[in-house]
């Protein structure tokens, strides 16, 4: 990489010697993202709410972070923008808000690749409003099987959710497919973009969904805030989730009117510091070379996997191949559990995740009760690399 990195980032001023590597669980948060919101949590005031001047400036801030939010996603406009608590909070919008327009018989297509945020709330929908889950499988390489949209997707299907990239496998579903056998049957699409967005700007125009979610705190900015992206006509017609200030237009005795989109998604104060952090994290995203930054992971994820093929032991969930797969990579140890592989590389500062990674269907699925994970970011490198496979040797020699 030719530009600098590590230095933008706070974390490595104070933990210069960590091998981080729980990229997916959360990133570190970027210089800029951190001083914007601390800039505004010491200026504070609410938003939308009162003339004075420090507030009028909220407002405006809290706008101008919609508006690079928007950038960021190439939204046809900031009315598309709505500022949730993380992506577990845009899914369960959708799922609520669209989920109130469905009837029993209605059919929902989901992966069993699904994060548990968006595969529960499903699974609760089903239970109040009986419509129907149908699941796309998974290739035993942890691929969603798209091949079966043919079969899976019928006149009955109102909604296609499902991830843009699996936290567990790093595979990157073929958005493309998705979209054309959704709008083959007038069906709307979801995508759950909360791995991707690290990965760089996501032009929504261009996948062709309803709906994008993500969370902030998985692309440089501050933990608190993610978003839902809807397409202006879709959200015009869904009724709020939560109700409260901020979402109406009046209010009497007897009924309430609602506010348009995005207001009409957003009751109570909004986590104001956070967006305009996350506002400011995007901004510098869209600064990045990113053709060169997807090459740099690649290579480091290359030699990951090339690392991880020479333990026996070692068996990888998900592709091994580089074709549309981010640097997420999961495996088991056989006869070693997950939690003892990484808290012997925690001894060596090195920081994984092990566990089912909420996403229980999926290694289900691929037959594995537990998985270790590390996920790389564009500030890892080599070193990270090396000592995440030393270690790992090392794991295998003590604890097996
Ligand atoms: N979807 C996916 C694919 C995820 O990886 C995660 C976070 N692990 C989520 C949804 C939920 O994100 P959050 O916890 O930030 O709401």
């Amino acid at each position: 990489m030719t530009i600098a990195l590590r230095e933008q980032f706070p974390f490595y001023a104070a933990r210069a010697a960590c091998h981080y590597l729980d990229n997916a669980a959360t990133s570190q948060i970027h210089s800029q993202a951190l001083a914007a919101m601390v800039g505004q949590e010491s200026h504070r005031a609410n938003v939308h709410r009162s003339p004075y001047r420090l507030a009028e400036a909220a407002t405006q801030a809290y706008g101008d972070a919609r508006a690079k939010v928007a950038r960021f996603l190439n939204a046809a406009s900031c009315a598309e923008v709505v500022f949730t608590s993380g992506a577990t909070a845009s899914l369960n919008l959708v799922a609520y808000s669209f989920g109130e327009t469905l009837k029993a018989g209605d059919e929902v297509v989901l992966s069993a690749a699904e994060h548990h945020s968006n595969f529960v709330p499903w699974l609760r929908l089903k239970e109040r409003a009986g419509i129907c889950l149908r699941i796309l499988p998974v290739l035993p390489n942890g691929r969603i099987d798209t091949a079966r949209l043919q079969d899976l997707v019928t006149e009955r299907c109102r909604l296609i959710a499902i991830t843009h990239c699996s936290n567990v496998t790093g595979a990157v579903t073929d958005v493309a497919a998705v979209v054309a056998a959704a709008r083959a049957v007038g069906a709307k699409v979801l995508l759950d973009g909360a791995q991707q967005v690290q990965h760089g700007p996501v032009d929504v125009a261009a996948l062709g969904a309803d709906f994008y979610a993500f969370s902030s705190h998985k692309c440089f900015g501050p933990t608190g805030v993610g978003v839902l992206w809807g397409k202006k006509a879709m959200l015009a017609l869904l009724p709020p989730f939560l109700s409260g200030g901020g979402m109406v237009g009046s209010v009497s005795l007897e009924t309430a009117t609602f506010a348009a989109p995005p207001a009409r998604f957003e009751a109570g104060t909004p986590p104001v510091g956070q967006a305009i952090g996350l506002g400011a994290a995007v901004d510098w995203m869209m600064t990045l070379p990113w053709a060169e930054i997807h090459r740099y992971e690649s290579m480091l994820l290359a030699r990951l996997l090339a690392g991880l093929a020479v333990f026996p032991a070692v068996r990888l969930i998900g592709p091994a191949d580089l074709h549309a797969r981010l640097p997420i990579v999961s495996f088991e140890v056989a006869g070693i559990h997950p939690h003892d592989v990484c808290q012997v590389l925690g001894e060596r500062e090195v920081a994984l995740r092990g566990g089912h990674h909420c996403a229980q269907p999926l290694l289900a699925a691929l037959g594995s009760e537990g998985a270790t994970r590390a996920s790389l970011a564009l500030y890892n490198d080599q070193a990270d690399v090396d000592a995440f496979l030393n270690g790992l040797e090392h794991a295998l020699k003590v604890l097996s």
